[in-house]
C-alpha cells in the first residue's frame, strides 16, 4: 500500500494550486482527477493580476487578455465603459492552459496523478486517510484535500462547508471570433436575465460568453433570449455548443476544515455570490490550505483552524456583502443598474473589485459612512 502525506481529491483549479504550493514545500501528493484530461472547462477565465500572488510561477503563458476596459449595457443597449487604470489589473486566462501548468509544475517537483479515477470509499484508521479507487488500488496519507468543484461529493459527506450548498446557474459557451467585443476589454450586459447577468470575455482568437442567475435556482432555459444576447455580443451563427453548470456560491461562514480535512475552491462554496469570481477564492484558499497544513506536518500545530479562520476573514466577510448586494441587485435590476452602474463612481467601483484593489464590504463601508453624514 502506498503511502502518501497528502491526498488531494481533484485536479482542477483549486486542487493543482494547493498540490503545487505543497510539492514545493517537498511534500508527498496523490493528485486524483476522474477526468482522463483537460476538456474545455465552463470558466471565463476572468482574474484579477493581483492574483498572482498567491501563485508560486509565472502564468504568462495561460494570459489569453489583457484587460483595459470594462463595458457595462442594459438589454443590449446603453453603454458605461469603466476604465482600469494602472498595469492591467485584469487577465483572461485560458483556464485548460492554467490547470496544465499548474498541475505539470506539481509534477515537476514529484506530485503523482492517477487520472481517470475515481475514489469509491475514504475511511480513517488511527489517524491516517485510507482511500480505495476505482483502479482498486488502496492509499494512505496524513492529510486529505477536498477540491471536487462544484458538484463535491465529498465536501458534504465530511460535513465541510455550508449543509445545503445554494447554487447559482450557468450556462457557457466559447464562440470563435471576438463578435463586437474589443479584444481589451469585458462586457457586462444586465436585464436580459431575470436574477442574474450575462458575461463576454476575450481570448485570443474566441470569446467566453456566460448567463448567469443568481437567486431562486432561477432557469436559463429560454432560447430566444439566449439568441437575443448572443446576437447582442456580436455573433450571427446560432449553432454553437453550450455548458451548463450549477456553481456553489459563498453562503454563510462554514468550517471549511475538520481533523486533517480541508475543502479548497468551489467544493468549499466560495464563489462570489453576485459576479460568480471562483478563480480569486480558489487561489487564495489553495494558499492558506497549504499553509495550514504544513503548519501540522512540521509540528508548528495541531490542528486545520486557522485555515477556516483565514478564509472567513480573508474572504467571507466580503462575501457576507457581496450576498446582500446581490439579494438586492438581482430583485429590482433596473434600480440596480442605476445605482450601481449609471451612479458617476459606480462602474470605477465595479473595475476596483473586479480588480481585487477593494472588496465589497469596503464599497458597503462607503454607502453607509455617505448615509450617516447626510443624514
Ligand atoms: C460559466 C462559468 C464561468 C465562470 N467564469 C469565471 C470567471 O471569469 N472568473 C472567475 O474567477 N471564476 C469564474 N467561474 C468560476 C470558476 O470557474 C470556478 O470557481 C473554478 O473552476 C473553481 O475551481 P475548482 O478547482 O474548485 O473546481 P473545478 O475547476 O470544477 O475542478 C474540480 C475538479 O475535480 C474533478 N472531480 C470532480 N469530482 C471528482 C471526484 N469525485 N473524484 C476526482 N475528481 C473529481 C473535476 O473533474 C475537476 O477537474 C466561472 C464558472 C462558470 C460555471
Amino acid at each position: 500500500m502506498k503511502k502518501f502525506d497528502i491526498f488531494v481529491i481533484g485536479g482542477g483549479l483549486s486542487g493543482a494550486s494547493t498540490a503545487l504550493h505543497l510539492s514545493k514545500k517537498g511534500y508527498s501528493i496523490l493528485v486524483i482527477e476522474k477526468e482522463i484530461r483537460q476538456n474545455i472547462k465552463p470558466c471565463a477565465g476572468g482574474m484579477a493580476s493581483s492574483m498572482k500572488k498567491f501563485l508560486p510561477l509565472n502564468i504568462e503563458k495561460a494570459i489569453e487578455s489583457k484587460i483595459r476596459n470594462v463595458e457595462f449595457r442594459w438589454k443590449g443597449s446603453d453603454n458605461v465603459i469603466a476604465d482600469l487604470s494602472g498595469e492591467s489589473p485584469f487577465w483572461i486566462i485560458k483556464r485548460e492552459k492554467l490547470d496544465q501548468l499548474l498541475i505539470d509544475e506539481a509534477l515537476k517537483n514529484g506530485t503523482e496523478i492517477l487520472r481517470p479515477v475515481t475514489v469509491n470509499k475514504i475511511t480513517k484508521e488511527n489517524n491516517k486517510w485510507k482511500i480505495n479507487c476505482s483502479n482498486n488500488f488502496i492509499y494512505k496519507s496524513e492529510f486529505l484535500v477536498i477540491a471536487d468543484g462544484s458538484q463535491s461529493k465529498w465536501a458534504g459527506h465530511f460535513n465541510l462547508g455550508p449543509r445545503r450548498p445554494k447554487y447559482a446557474n450557468t450556462i457557457a459557451l466559447r464562440l470563435k471570433g471576438l463578435g463586437n467585443i474589443p479584444k481589451d476589454a469585458v462586457r457586462f450586459d444586465f436585464g436580459f436575465i431575470k436574477y442574474g447577468f450575462t458575461w463576454a470575455f476575450p481570448l485570443k482568437e474566441s470569446v467566453n460568453i456566460g448567463l448567469g442567475t443568481f437567486i431562486n435556482n432561477g432557469l436559463l432555459e429560454d432560447e430566444e433570449i439566449n439568441n437575443k444576447i448572443i446576437k447582442s455580443f456580436g455573433f450571427e451563427n446560432l449553432s454553437f455548443q453550450n455548458t451548463h453548470k450549477k456553481l456553489r456560491i459563498w453562503n454563510g461562514f462554514h468550517k471549511i476544515n475538520g481533523d486533517r480535512i480541508l475543502a479548497v475552491g468551489d467544493a468549499a462554496s466560495l464563489c462570489d455570490p453576485f459576479l460568480a469570481e471562483g478563480i480569486r477564492p480558489s487561489l487564495i484558499s489553495s494558499f492558506y490550505a497549504a499553509e495550514s497544513i504544513d503548519q501540522c506536518l512540521s509540528q508548528k500545530l495541531n490542528h486545520l483552524n486557522n485555515y477556516s479562520k483565514n478564509m472567513n476573514d480573508k474572504w467571507g466577510k466580503s462575501m457576507a456583502w457581496g450576498r446582500r448586494i446581490a439579494q438586492v441587485f438581482y430583485r429590482f435590476p433596473k434600480t440596480g443598474y442605476q445605482l450601481g452602474v449609471k451612479r458617476k463612481t459606480a462602474p470605477k467601483r465595479i473595475a476596483q473589485i473586479l480588480s481585487g484593489e477593494m472588496n465589497y464590504e469596503d464599497i458597503a463601508k462607503r454607502v453607509i459612512k455617505r448615509l450617516l453624514i447626510k443624514n
